[in-house]
């Protein structure tokens, strides 16, 4: 008999509602759920081939560890809990608690419950050296905002946006921001009503497609457009000046940085028109409320905070925040949001504020510790060297940038662990690999949206909604897997270390840290139980959300936005030094010179795949089983190239192999090609199979942004030829490495 069950996909951040098919234990379809109050029916292909990712060659069913010969052999995960216990223990005894690392992934960040109990374990061991991906995705995401300030009570719902600027960014395929989840339907509503959607996008992308407006420039511009689109709202006097008067500081020092980039130069610089810049301005200009968004294309380009900053400058000379009296629909599910005033507190420390990287000898952002600085203190002789990496969900030989170095760090590294439920590239040289369960296997719920929400616009939830879903399947019986979290709580028992969660419900870190939540480490709670505590003080007790699982709205009064308390200091800080600063340096040289990398490569997703794993899931590879450099029709006759032509991609920093594909929509002089995808360098290079590693084109030595230590992961100048012979170096000392 077949079964039909709800999970919420953990496949990324967007949470759907997924509807499995179940007959013997196994599932047999899955699709979107065309009932669900948020997500009417939405679902992508890669929820949809979740089943066949359960029996995906590369996964695990037991935990691994590494043998003598470099090979991997099944061990017992409470056995390899206990080597790793005592392997951390001896490198914490001898070197202090700074030489263990803790790197979380995707499927760590998009998980709260495997993320908190992560990092939960790096405090009981006393080290401040935490990692995450967004210091090299999405950095601007976390210091914009301390750069302008936080505004409380946030941005209208999408039902009032007049207009949408989105730059690098393109919802519809990455579910990146800026259209909410079941994106292409809420676009279809919004413009149906009106709204005027601006797209920046050296690509013709499914959003870009469907815009008002669409710019298309020469990649890594995107600063200085925003700053052009700021310098004619100004100039055509189109600011909310009531709002900017109260609430803001700083409009006469912007007005004067963003002065020089009229449409011309802006026009000249990012190779568009100047016309089209002028009425982008005027759209945007005029509507009555709206928001602005920026994808992945913006945040990897170079400079981050900068473009991220001055969408919210824009936001706020046109006043789109919520005012007293809007009203919120949605108080929070599994969430504490933001307090609803009218109000910011102001801008805050974005530099200095994480650990120092003796190597490197630069400080943490507010974005994080910067990634690209990691290898190189692995890889030091000197203090403060980092010894043991827990890669908690994440895959940094395909993902990190300049994969030779990488390589070489974790070869360096006396213990390497991966938690993941596959033997990735990562995995391969890991001592220990600790097989976790699946999504589907999993107890789920959707806090990872909502939580993304309370910060972004046209993310998250706008009504309160909320899902919980015990497991869909359970474990194949022969395997040994344990879900992500239980890793943490395992390893902390057993070298006796006390656990203290902050709650996922507690978005102000402060908060979170001033009610810890002591976890009893003489019975390890059941997933549920840690659910529950994780979520301690969430406007809904889990244990509802439990009760009744499924997809639910629940019943919460919306609340309305206070005016700000008498007395209240903070405003919108639209002249941030740092950025000042940084508009004075872009404005004053000309446009790159082209010299020997003529192309820009950028960074993009393919609609089927996820970047950096999935890769032998064959649902998600029936279109592409490689990761296409796809570039414009006029760029290939003038090489003599065709679709399907191997070529050689160079950089300053190195040289990869690639396929090329037509992309008749795509900026000349692009090569667009999705990132993290290949595979270990001392393997054998398949590339029809597994496609080249973007990372090895990228410099983690110069190019780097100075706040957050971004290297230039996107807009990487580059030349393209017909190859001749395999451009990857042969890099088989890695394998004799490690
Ligand atoms: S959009 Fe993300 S969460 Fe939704 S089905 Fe696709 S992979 Fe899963």
């Amino acid at each position: 008999m077949i079964e039909k069950r709800h999970t919420v996909c953990r496949i990324c951040h967007a949470a759907c509602d997924l509807v499995v098919s179940v007959e013997n234990g196994k599932p047999v379809a899955i699709h979107g759920n065309k009932d669900n109050p948020a997500y009417h029916g939405y679902s992508c292909i890669k929820g949809r081939a979740a089943g066949a990712l359960l029996e995906a060659p590369s996964r695990l069913l037991h935990s691994m560890q590494r043998q003598p010969d470099g090979s991997h052999r099944k061990i017992p995960s409470g056995r390899a809990i206990s080597q790793v216990a005592a392997q951390l223990r001896q490198i914490i005894d001898r070197h202090g608690p700074r030489s263990v690392a803790l790197f979380t992934g995707t499927y760590c960040t998009i998980n709260p419950l495997f993320e908190t109990f992560a990092k939960a374990f790096l405090r009981a061991i006393d080290s401040p050296m935490l990692f995450d991906n967004l210091t090299i995705d999405q950095p601007g995401k976390s210091t914009a905002p301390g750069l302008i300030g936080t505004w409380l009570a946030g941005t209208p719902s999408m039902d009032e946006w007049d207009a949408l600027l989105l730059v690098g960014a393109n919802p519809i395929v990455s579910m990146n921001g800026g259209l909410g989840v079941n994106p292409a339907r809420r676009l279809k509503q919004m413009q149906a009503r009106g709204m005027k959607l601006v797209v920046v996008d050296p690509r013709r992308t499914e959003c870009a497609a469907r815009a008002d407006i669409h710019l298309q420039p020469r990649p890594g511009e995107d600063a200085a457009i925003i700053a052009g689109l700021i310098r004619q709202i100004l100039v055509d006097a189109m600011v909310d000046q009531d709002f900017v008067d109260a609430e803001t500081t700083g409009i006469e020092e912007l007005a004067a940085a963003v002065m020089p980039f009229t449409p011309a130069m802006v026009a000249q610089r990012a190779g568009i028109e100047a016309d089209a810049l002028v009425k982008a301005a005027r759209v945007l200009g005029k509507a009555r409320c709206g928001a602005t968004s920026f994808g992945t294309g913006a945040n990897m380009s170079g400079d981050p905070s900068t473009v991220e900053y001055l969408g919210r400058v824009l936001a706020s000379l046109r006043g789109w925040w919520r005012r007293p009296g809007d009203q919120l629909a949605n108080p929070g599910v599994f969430l504490q949001p933001l307090p609803p005033i009218a109000a910011t507190p102001g801008p805050m420390a974005v530099e200095g504020v994480g650990a120092r990287m003796e190597a490197r000898g630069v400080t943490g952002s507010l974005a994080g510790n910067p990634v690209s600085a990691l290898p190189d203190e692995i890889l030091t002789t000197g203090p403060g060297k980092i010894r043991a990496l827990i890669v908690a969900g994440g895959n940094p030989v395909l993902a990190w940038p300049d994969q030779a170095k990488t390589v070489q760090a974790l070869a360096d590294l006396d213990l390497l662990v991966c938690i993941d439920p596959f033997m990735s590239a990562t995995s391969e040289m890991a001592d220990y690999v600790l097989a976790s369960r699946l999504g589907l296997e999993c107890e789920t719920n959707s806090a990872a949206n909502e939580k993304w929400g309370l910060f972004n616009p046209g993310w998250g939830y706008e009504q309160p909604y909320g899902q919980s879903n015990p497991p869909v399947v359970a474990p194949p019986e022969d395997s040994d897997l344990r879900e992500d979290w239980e890793f943490f709580y395992d390893l902390a028992q057993a070298m006796g270390l006390p656990l203290e969660l902050h709650s996922i419900a507690l978005v102000d870190p402060q908060e979170a840290a001033a009610n810890a939540i002591p976890l009893d480490m003489t019975r390890k709670p059941s997933t549920s139980e840690a659910w529950a505590s994780a979520f301690t003080g969430s406007p809904v007790p889990y244990e509802d959300m439990r009760r009744h699982p499924g997809p639910r709205l629940v019943d919460r009064a919306p609340v309305t936005v206070q005016p700000k308390p008498e007395g209240w200091t903070g405003r919108l800080e639209l002249a941030a030094p740092l950025i000042m600063e940084r508009l004075s340096r872009l404005g004053n040289p000309p446009p790159l010179a082209d010299g020997a990398f003529p192309f820009r490569l950028i960074c993009r997703r393919l609609q089927d795949v996820v970047n950096s794993c999935g890769h032998d899931n064959p649902i998600q590879l029936r279109k592409w089983t490689y990761n296409p450099a796809f570039m414009h029709p006029s760029d290939l006759e003038a090489l003599g190239l065709s679709a399907g032509d191997t070529v050689t991609i160079r950089s300053a920093h190195g040289a990869i192999t690639g396929i090329v594909e037509v992309d008749a929509g795509l900026r000349a002089g692009c090569v667009s090609m999705p990132h993290s995808w290949g595979r270990h360098p001392g393997r054998e290079q398949r590339l029809d199979r597994d496609g080249a590693n973007t990372g090895r084109l990228i410099a983690i030595d110069r190019d780097i942004d100075a706040l957050t230590g971004q290297p230039l992961m996107s807009a990487i100048p580059v030349s393209v030829s017909p190859a001749t012979a395999p451009a990857e170096t042969p890099l088989k000392q890695y394998e004799a490495a490690k």
